[in-house]
């Protein structure tokens, strides 16, 4: 057991938090690559070790062991040498949660090529932005009309790319996954010298969610999978031969986190559902039917799917609960528990790196917060000059002492920006504008985002607090809590609400849910305007998008 984890981590079992914290260390060879020293290794020493269980909703199931996806990848390592790529180029997958991803992005790890994976909702112009800016050589996308055709389009406006290549079928005018892999030599040699890759080198661009703005690319080097044994081993508590499912689309870093990088190095079987859509009653029945050991997916999710009758459904091998991506409202977790009798687990981060904060497994989950710190990061709170905030205030959530040891895991840099770069890695610590506030037992709690944080007539109010209150209420599945401009007060407090079946948006549930907040929180948190909507502005990862609601209600930043 943790063959692979005892390599590398002096001591894998720790007692407490404590001990956790203080002494997790990882050693870090300096030409370590993924694909070689994880999976090829792996497929050494167990060869019939399970790596992935990948089912969609035809039914069709495929499970393929490390041997399987090493030979595979090996072979479209030689495909992607043949069509011109080499160390350093940069390739972009638009594969939604195809096997094909993990087959492709071994195949690339091996060759020391950069991949850019991306997310199928983008457009033509989403595409074309990506493939400029990290300029592009190679496409490989699923074959699916609008994922190919909003690529063609793109392709008209971004020359660097040479070729495309389509997974999960035929289609003209691209070269076939199938047909390219059925002609390939599984043979293929690990590269010496210059030819090699070198922890430092980039293996990986994740282009941000663009919740505040234009999507960054975010890059990560070679080094990046050692974060992920913390958010995989210690957070989601993953298990060796087990499976684990995270829900994402493999366009986000979150597929990096919870279905990729940790999970294999700690020995786990991925299990994907390439669903075309979320139902959530269809995911709640495969959760089921697969017997999951551990999962992990958005607090919206959970959100959906306690719409559902949850207790219905045989949950009970799952042994861990765990959530990222979004605050978790404290509503959720103790719905969630009386009807599984298990609690979720936070995590906290972003696609600038590996989980942060969390719920780690000695620690009793504490609805409303998301955790401790990670072992990996020396992570502080931190106000507007840079000082340390005491307990209980409020401070921007910031990775501290860069210079001393940079934390493997943790972003190199924002690619194509350099002056974005500077100043979020340049000094002494990385600021990720998110609030939060520390407890006196060390436990971390959400506030907002910096630019989400309400400030009117004098107070500082922050939108998850006031959004968890409305969240309690029967009525409301889901809000947005933004300020709105006022003419007497300047800005007030208003919540966008998606109502629950069965409730309509009168006045009179206006008042009530008022009055609501009123007695849950302190009362000049209150919404004073309600707005009722059907769904709320989303990102395509389905993040809430609190400025456009703002800028849509004349509020600049
Ligand atoms: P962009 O940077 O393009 O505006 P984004 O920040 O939403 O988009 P991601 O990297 O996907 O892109 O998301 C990271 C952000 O998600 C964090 O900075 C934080 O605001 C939020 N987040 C992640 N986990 C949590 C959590 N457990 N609680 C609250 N917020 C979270
Ligand atoms: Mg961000």
């Amino acid at each position: 057991m943790d063959y692979i984890l005892s390599k590398y981590c002096p001591r894998i079992e720790f007692d407490s938090y404590e001990d956790f914290f203080e002494n997790f260390t990882i050693n870090i060879p300096q030409n370590f690559n993924f694909a070689y020293d994880v999976v090829d290794e792996w497929a050494r020493v167990e060869p019939e070790k399970k790596a992935l269980v990948w089912v969609d909703d035809n039914d069709d199931r495929k499970e393929f062991t490390f041997s399987d996806i090493s030979r595979m990848s090996n072979q479209m390592a030689n495909v992607f040498w043949e069509q011109g790529i080499r160390k350093g180029d940069v390739v972009l997958m638009i594969l939604r949660r195809r096997w094909e991803y993990w087959v492709c992005a071994m195949a690339l790890c091996k060759i020391g090529a950069t991949v850019v994976p991306a997310t199928i909702q983008l457009t033509r112009k989403d595409i074309a932005y990506r493939c400029n800016l990290a300029g592009v050589k190679m496409m490989v996308c699923v074959n699916d009309d609008y994922v190919c055709e909003q690529t063609e389009l793109a392709l008209q406006d971004a020359p660097s790319v040479q070729g495309k290549i389509v997974c999960g079928g035929e289609r003209e005018g691209w070269l076939s996954f199938s047909d390219l892999i059925a002609s390939a030599s599984p043979e293929w040699q690990r590269p010496e010298g210059d030819a090699a890759t070198q922890i430092d080198d980039i293996m990986l661009m994740y282009f941000t969610s663009g919740t505040t703005g234009n999507a960054k690319a975010v890059e990560h080097s070679f080094k990046h999978p050692f974060g992920h044994i913390i958010t995989a081993k210690y957070w989601q508590q993953v298990q060796e031969n087990k499976l684990h499912m995270s829900v994402t689309d493999s366009g986000w870093a979150k597929f990096g986190w919870g279905k990729l990088y940790g999970q294999w190095m700690a020995g786990a079987c991925v299990f994907c559902y390439d669903m075309m859509k979320f139902v959530p009653a269809k995911l709640l029945q495969v959760m089921q039917d697969y017997k999951l050991t551990t999962f992990c997916a958005p607090p919206t999710m959970y959100r959906f799917m306690l719409q559902e009758d949850v207790a219905s459904y045989d949950l009970s091998p799952i042994q861990n609960f765990a959530t990222a991506g979004e605050p978790l409202n404290a509503e959720v977790t103790v719905a969630w528990e009386r009807l599984t009798g298990k609690k979720i687990r936070e995590g906290f981060g972003q696609s600038e790196g590996p989980v942060l904060v969390a719920t780690f497994p000695w620690l009793e989950p504490r609805p409303g917060s998301m955790g401790k710190p990670s072992p990996l990061l020396n992570i502080r709170l931190l106000d507007d000059d840079g000082n340390f905030v005491p307990d209980g205030e409020e401070g921007a959530i910031c990775v501290t002492h860069l210079k001393d040891a940079y934390p493997p895991g943790l972003f190199v840099g924002y690619f194509g920006d350099p002056e974005r770069t500077k100043e979020a890695l340049g000094g002494e610590y990385y600021n990720l504008h998110d609030m939060a506030w520390r407890d006196p037992d060390g436990y971390l709690s959400f506030v907002g985002r910096n630019d989400d944080v309400i400030k009117c007539s004098g107070y500082r109010i922050g939108p998850f607090e006031v959004e968890s209150a409305l969240v309690a209420h029967p009525a409301v599945v889901e809000c947005a809590v933004t300020a709105a401009p006022d003419p007497i007060r300047g800005k007030v407090v208003k919540a966008t609400v998606v109502l629950a079946r069965g409730y309509e948006g009168t006045p009179e549930l206006t008042k009530e849910l008022q009055n609501h907040v009123k007695k849950t929180t302190a009362p000049y948190k209150y919404p004073r305007i309600v707005e009722y909507v059907d769904e709320l502005p989303k990102t395509v990862g389905g993040k809430i998008k609190r400025k456009l609601i703002r800028t849509n209600d004349g509020i600049a930043d």
